[in-house]
């Protein structure tokens, strides 16, 4: 096997599991894999600055890699930390052995995190380790950064924030984890997409309680907890957020129209000049993959009662899971939830809260152009794939950059299938050798053309 890649397995046989409290988590894997990047990449360790977050963030890693000069510098992120496993989940293969699979695509290295996200800060490593080999000093200040806890919202990446604004460092972009070069990502295209998310939706979660008397369940009275908060929760349901197509999907449906079928294609080419009301509620009732894409979306997730099933409930209580659009905020979503529930007695109050992530730019003069270059190398890397922006529906460590930085893209230059995708946070998570190697390749050649 490539040297290159028996790091990466190295790195994935070591269970770097975070828990939300960090007291729980367990420090020693985190320390076997930093002992393995110092073992694996000498150069990296030798040249670059280490800044130490200190006890803020004591598993994170933060490196600069001067350049030749500082005023664009470039922050490039990956996270340490997997989800563990379920020891109910079929793997195929186990979840920490790192073994190689012989596929019908060739070689895949199995196990948790070889996608999600140490295919990508093996690679990033390996790319400045090359380069250094090489003896590149790079256009631009080159940051790394590594948190330990992006699984569990943990301060790693808030942490690394606050240094760098203390040192003045205002990055010219920053790269995270996000999209990648996705097969079968559209039906009817045949092509991969290479879709860089320009913004994130807000993960916020709401609670909606209903207290009461309790009780005998043998004399109930009417229009107790429960029965409130499932009219609170049917009230929701029937009525959704406003429907909203933002500019990243916008261009994405024009970037795609192209290739698309000719009855397809004739639709979408129709579609993006249609008023965005109509695309919107098109893109609705296509189905709900494609309604998250043009709303915020909502749903009640977690639900409580009684203690026992002879017991009126005192309380009931739901919790509503909701993905706020770019453009919308917590508050106006809070006071939708309050609007469509109608209910003096149902408490709504917020549980977690996240707002959305400004857009970043896609369409920059030259000069500032950071997602032209991002374009560009992954049109030399990945000639066969058509690139865009999209709308992240999931939370990545790197909404907390865009208090520094306006431009923050999300893509990881590994090409997946559906089927590997869906292994994200699930089983079977797997890479292809030749889609890492070929993922090395690319941050070469970003960091050469910075
Ligand atoms: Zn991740």
């Amino acid at each position: 096997m490539h040297p290159d890649v028996e790091v990466l397995r190295a790195t994935i046989r070591v269970p770097t599991v975070a828990e939300r409290d960090p007291a729980l988590t367990d420090p020693a894997p985190f320390e076997q894999l930093h002992a393995l990047l110092a073992e694996h990449f000498p150069l990296l360790h030798e040249r670059l600055e280490r800044v130490d977050l200190g006890e803020a963030a004591p598993r994170a890693l933060l490196w600069r890699w001067a350049g030749t000069s500082s005023d664009r510098p470039v922050v490039l992120m990956a996270h340490q930390d997997v989800v563990p496993v379920t020891p109910d989940d079929p793997w195929t293969h186990p979840a920490f052995a790192a073994d190689v699979v012989e596929t019908p695509e060739g070689p895949a290295i199995w196990g948790r995190g070889t996608l999600d996200d140490k295919g990508q800060l093996v690679a990033i490593c390996t790319a400045v380790e090359r380069l250094l080999a090489d003896g590149l000093t790079p256009a631009q200040d080159v940051w790394l950064s590594f948190g330990a806890d992006e699984e569990v919202s943990g301060p790693s990446a808030p942490a690394a924030v606050d240094e760098l604004r203390r040192r003045g460092v205002e990055p010219w972009f920053v790269l995270d984890e996000g999209g990648a070069v996705a097969g079968q990502a559209f039906p009817g295209v045949g092509a991969p997409v290479a879709v860089v998310g320009a913004t994130e939706k807000g993960t916020t979660t709401l609670s909606l309680t209903v207290t009461g008397r309790g009780g005998h369940s043998s004399t109930p009275a009417p229009k107790g907890p429960t029965a409130r908060l499932g009219r609170a929760l049917w009230r929701l349901d029937q009525k959704q957020f406003p429907v909203n197509v933002p500019g990243p999907t916008i261009d994405l449906l024009r970037r795609l129209a192209g290739h698309l079928p000719l009855p397809l294609r004739a639709l979408l080419t129709g579609a993006t000049r249609t008023p965005p009301g109509v695309l919107g509620r098109a893109l609705v009732a296509a189905g709900p993959e494609t309604a998250a894409m043009v709303r915020t979306t909502m749903v009640a997730t977690t639900l409580s009662g009684a203690p026992a099933h002879n017991v009126i409930a005192a309380r009931a209580r739901a919790e509503v899971n909701l993905r706020i659009m770019p453009g919308e905020s917590v508050a106006s979503a809070l006071d939708h939830v309050r609007d469509a529930v109608d209910d003096q007695q149902v408490a709504v109050d917020v549980v977690e809260a996240n707002e959305p992530s400004p857009l970043s730019p896609t369409t920059e003069p030259e000069a500032l152009g950071a997602f032209a270059l991002l374009e560009r190398t992954i049109a030399d890397v990945f000639p066969d794939a058509i690139v865009t922006p999209y709308v992240m529906m999931a939370g990545t460590d790197s909404r907390f950059f865009c208090d520094i930085c306006p431009r923050v893209y999300r893509f990881a230059s590994l090409r997946m299938s559906k089927e590997q995708r869906a292994s994200i946070h699930s089983f079977d998570e797997h890479v292809h050798v030749a889609a890492w190697l070929e993922g090395v390749d690319w941050y070469v050649a970003l960091l050469r053309s910075l």
